[in-house]
């Protein structure tokens, strides 16, 4: 009897299962959020001539795009820059403060989603041992749970762990990370589950992290065409561990083992096709969008991020990752298509932060552009602190260009931690590559309604960030980057101004060059699947995205 309801109930679901990829639905039964790690705004425009017709360009001819969007507080970096897409807000209230920061009670640094009461699912390393317990609002996944009454999956993708486990929120039914080394795996951690699912185990075991290893990267098409790059070789591109010149083709099968064995998948274009793959996976394995809810699948294309930092914005490298990506998003959307609906599903494309040219390449063109020896600059407080307060122990530690103070210190010597605070930003100003320093105090009383302090404010966390807080220079990086390849982490434009397009159900097509901020997709978002906004939100719903 029970056995018959069922296979009833399973047909029942299998025709109307059927019914929706044939007919519009009021609200999309999939939501995508794809996150690309480090991509500019003009990565769309730079290589749009070369872009076929189904990856990129087809979500900006038929989506809506934001030309003028930017990241609004700093530090512009991974985990701040996921928590701020799907929170909607910023620093200041969702409290990613970073990648890693100084924890000023523990008197360490703490990774963002490091937790060791969890443990490794997929292995026995300690690679799982993650969660989300240092993210302090409701992302827009945590929201859509709350709405459908805990109904509907909602689960995170990425390469790396922190751009997979915070978009998944506190309530996710699972996040799935990338376990390099000698591992080669997709991992999870018991924060969500006990063991991997059948479809995760299937792939693990499927080889193909090894078939993408096995192949040499060869430029997609003839590198003489890459004519929006600078030349192959140059001096300002990091080599992999083993190689001579940092040129095409880079020999991956033979430079593996040096470079961290399974790791090097991650610097590579294969390492956003591995994505892609488990991401088609997932929608098989946990029939995403096919039921009566809307399920969300957030998903962070890593590698563009490793390939940046390692060869330069400028570089061949980097064309060739992007014109790879365009090619695995035209596949994922012609996926989505055939097992979703075109009709059924809404997506998002995005990026974490975008880049800075390498400095000493802007160096070359007779750009300013600067290096900061962040030893160099410790010593250099160090002495403002001895000449003023006679004492060269008051500063705590230096991180994400923010000073934390010693208050046992200070105090002990009787000093006014605000006096040192003011005094040290009144000073540090004469160092080289500083431009500005503001205290905490002046982010506590003090609105800043727009600029490079505004930034800074609403990356300001009172509970957890430091007490003076650094701007450097355009164009400067840590010298620990060495004078090859590139990073990010300010307020200033070529860090902040990223790609945003809607596209799907509910979405109007269009573009817009107002000015707005990367919190603006979720409470958009919240908007179109008529859900309460995250409880942290400082966004704003986007007009005219929406039909
Ligand atoms: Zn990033
Ligand atoms: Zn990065």
């Amino acid at each position: 009897m029970k056995k018959s309801l069922l296979s009833i109930l399973f047909a029942f679901i299998l025709t109307t299962g059927c019914k929706l990829k044939e007919e519009p639905q009021k609200k999309p039964t999939l939501v995508i959020g794809i996150v690309v790690d480090q991509m500019r705004y003009d990565y769309l425009t730079r290589f749009a001539n070369k872009y076929g017709n189904g990856g990129f360009k087809r979500i900006l001819r038929d989506g809506f795009s934001l030309e003028n969007a930017h990241n609004n507080y700093t530090p512009t970096t991974t985990a701040v820059g996921h928590a701020s897409i799907y929170t909607g807000s910023t620093p200041s209230s969702h409290g990613i403060i970073g990648n890693s920061w100084y924890d000023k009670i523990l008197k360490e640094s703490v990774y963002c989603v490091d937790d060791n009461t969890y443990y490794t699912i997929g292995n026995k390393g300690k690679s799982g041992q993650k969660s989300p317990h240092r993210l302090v609002t409701t992302t827009l996944t945590d929201q859509l749970h709350l709405a459908q009454n805990m109904n509907g999956k909602t689960i995170g993708i990425s390469i790396k762990d922190r751009s997979a486990i915070l978009p998944a929120g506190h309530t996710g039914n699972a996040a799935y990370w990338f376990d390099g080394g000698s591992e080669g795996k997709w991992i999870s951690s018991s924060f969500y589950m006990n063991k991997l699912p059948n479809w995760v185990q299937e792939f693990n075991a499927s080889g193909k992290v090894d078939d993408y290893l096995n192949v040499p990267w060869k430029t997609l098409h003839n590198i003489s065409s890459y004519t929006e790059s600078i030349a192959d070789d140059n001096n300002f591109e990091q080599l992999f561990k083993g190689e001579k010149k940092p040129t095409f083709p880079h020999d991956i099968p033979n430079l593996r083992m040096k470079n961290g064995n399974y790791d090097i998948i991650k610097a590579i274009p294969s390492g956003n096709s591995l994505t892609t793959d488990f991401v088609k996976a997932a929608i098989i394995g946990e029939q995403l969008g096919q039921s009566e809810y809307t399920d969300f699948l957030a998903v962070s294309f890593s590698s563009t991020d490793y390939i940046g930092h390692h060869f330069g914005v400028a570089s061949k490298e980097v064309e060739d990752a992007y014109l790879r990506l365009d090619k695995d998003l035209a596949d994922l959307f012609i996926f989505l298509d055939t097992n979703v609906g075109e009709k059924n599903y809404t997506l998002f494309l995005t990026a974490d932060h975008a880049a800075v040219h390498v400095p000493s390449y802007l160096q070359s063109l007779k750009i300013p552009a600067e290096y900061l020896n962040p030893k160099d600059f410790k010593l250099f407080v160090n002495t403002i602190t001895k000449k003023y307060f006679n004492s060269d122990k008051l500063v705590e530690n230096i991180s994400n260009f923010q000073i934390f103070l010693n208050k046992e210190k200070i105090e002990s010597l009787q000093l006014n931690l605000n006096v040192v605070a003011q005094k040290i930003a009144d000073e540090v100003v004469n160092y080289k590559s500083i431009y500005k320093a503001v205290t905490a105090r002046t982010l506590q009383t003090t609105t800043f309604n727009e600029g490079i302090l505004n930034s800074l404010q609403n990356g300001y966390n009172q509970k957890i960030s430091g007490d003076i807080f650094l701007v450097i220079n355009p164009s400067t990086l840590n010298s620990n980057y060495t004078k090859k390849g590139t990073g990010h982490s300010t307020g200033y434009n070529y860090d902040t101004h990223i790609p945003v397009i809607f596209y799907g159900n509910g979405i109007k097509s269009g573009t817009s060059k107002k000015r707005f901020n990367i919190t603006d997709i979720a409470p958009t978002i919240s908007n179109l699947l008529k859900i309460e906004p995250s409880n942290g939100t400082t966004g704003k719903i986007i007009e005219g995205v929406i039909k």
